[in-house]
């Protein structure tokens, strides 16, 4: 068979790859390594026209090929890229284990992304890892990354899962897999511990010269363009930690190589949503001590953020106390911005046309009560759309009648319709998340071969706002169990 995806611009694919234009520290070349016997298992159709891509061509025994890093197409330039990180609050040097970036492709609308093979291989960076990965944790990562982005959060996507006919060794034997990742960029808060311990000032200007580019070509030429782009990388994490809360989504493992300097979602390893309100809720076993429970994700947020200030502090300023107060002004907005983006976003979801003095206590007010009496966060919040007139169908309990009236005050005291205000909130609370135990059922069936629980999970959470009577077995809170959920790392 001639090998097709040799040619250029095979299905789509329009390569231009600038990261290797950093200094060669910055990554080290690698090709995937050949898997036995690849067959797609999933494969994103609208992602792939989103990007220009030929779902046809893709869609075939050439395509898995491709899928699987047997194939490498033409205008690729494979590396893994090196980067360091704190991860549970340790500094360690990491890099791309088992991730291998094929490179940059440029869509027909000129947008620049990443194409990434995760689980495509040891590399430099592997340490002990085998560089594979089990098919459980990558079509996770593919279902939950896929459900964040149908709730206009930003995020890394999911072009196409692979089996790759191989065993993976965990606690047991596992089916090995391949995802191809798609994402604004891969450079991380890591990126730049990396560049500031390992190449010194020289390094980490590069690596911002060549961020600022990539991602904040509005900042160039500004006045201090290191210090804008301090900013700019603060309001983004401020919006997204804001929308993660505000959807219930805990990211589980938000070390330093876990955040993307663009503002995306990334690195979908023990995440998961909670059910019942609770600023406690920690899902991932290894998460021991709470340092990444939902309601520590601002706080944790912070200190990501201060460890990205601290690498830049050498460009702030000639002068070590300026930059010390230019970077301490710019992590002081944090907070007060996360705050600003997440009452915006929660009025929204309560109705709330406009922002009014008592709205952050009515906010905050409605949270305690569900925290009180363990209710449901995206079920509670859907319904307060259909029961504006009838609070008793959520819960009869005193407080949250009490609060309710306030609530319904509130809505007829603005110039808004009450018709209105439900279509805001149907359309800012969703009516499906990805819940832990509807995804573990999904993964299950398919470890044993059965894809089809899968491929109707990802098809609801595609539409999470709308009410199709497809939802409603996939708004069921969990069974009652004595066991908690738990998720681990997805190695
Ligand atoms: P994570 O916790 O998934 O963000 O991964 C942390 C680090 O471990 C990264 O440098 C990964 O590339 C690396 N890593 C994770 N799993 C493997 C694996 N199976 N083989 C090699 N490296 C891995
Ligand atoms: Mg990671």
């Amino acid at each position: 068979m001639t090998d097709r995806s040799k040619q250029k611009n095979w299905a789509g694919l329009n390569f231009n790859n600038s990261y290797v234009q950093l200094p060669s520290a910055f990554f080290s070349r690698q090709s995937p390594s050949k898997v036995r016997d690849p067959h797609i298992v999933l494969f994103n159709q609208p992602l792939a026209s989103s990007l220009g891509l030929d779902s046809n061509a893709l869609m075939s025994t050439q395509g898995e090929e491709v899928f699987s890093g047997n194939k490498i197409p033409e205008g690729t330039d494979p590396i893994a890229q090196a980067y360091a990180g704190h991860q549970f609050g340790h500094f360690n040097i990491l890099g791309d284990g088992r991730a291998i970036l094929l490179g940059e492709h440029i869509t027909p609308d000129k947008m620049r992304v990443d194409i990434q093979l995760k689980g495509a291989g040891a590399t430099a960076y592997s340490r002990r890892g085998d560089g594979r990965a089990a098919l459980g944790p990558m079509l996770r990562e593919y279902i939950i990354s896929e459900a964040m982005h149908a709730l206009n959060i930003p995020s890394t996507r999911s072009l196409a899962v692979v089996t790759t006919g191989e065993p993976v060794y965990r606690e047991r034997t596992l089916p090995g897999a391949i995802l191809t990742r798609v994402a604004a960029s891969h450079i991380r808060v890591g990126t730049f511990q990396y560049a500031s311990s390992s190449l010194g000032v020289e390094g980490v200007r590069s690596l911002a010269d060549y961020t600022i580019n990539r991602h904040f070509a509005d900042l160039e030429g500004t006045e201090n363009k290191y210090s804008a782009f301090l900013d700019a990388v603060i309001d983004r994490q401020s919006k997204l930690i804001a929308q993660w809360m505000s959807v219930g989504f805990i990211h589980g493992v938000m070390n330093t190589d876990n955040m993307s300097i663009c503002g995306e979602t990334i690195d979908y390893g023990p995440c998961a949503f909670m059910d019942n309100y609770d600023q406690a809720t920690v899902f991932s076993s290894i998460d021991q001590l709470g340092r990444y429970a939902f309601g520590n994700q601002p706080h944790m947020g912070q200190w990501n953020l201060a460890r990205f200030a601290e690498t830049l502090l050498p460009l702030l300023s000639q002068h070590s106390n300026l930059s010390i107060q230019i970077a301490e002004d710019a992590l002081h907005g944090f907070s007060i911005k996360l705050k600003r983006h997440w009452l915006s976003i929660m009025g929204r979801k309560l109705g709330l046309f406009n922002e009014q003095s008592g709205d952050l206590s009515l906010v905050e007010d409605l949270l305690s009560v569900m925290q009180n009496y363990q209710m449901d966060y995206t079920n509670t919040l859907r319904k307060l759309a259909n029961i504006v007139e009838n609070p008793e169908s959520i819960s009869n309990q005193t407080d949250f009648i009490q609060w309710h009236q306030r609530w319904h005050q509130r809505l007829q005291s603005q110039a808004e319709s009450i018709e209105s205000a439900i279509e805001l909130m149907q359309s800012n609370n969703p009516s499906v998340i990805a819940r832990n135990h509807q995804v573990e059922s999904a993964l299950a069936a398919a470890e044993q071969g059965d894809l089809s629980l899968t491929a109707e999970l990802i098809e609801v959470l595609s539409q999470p706002y709308d009410e199709n009577p497809k939802n409603k077995p996939y708004q069921a809170a969990p069974p009652a169990s004595s066991e908690p959920y738990k998720t681990f790392c997805g190695t």
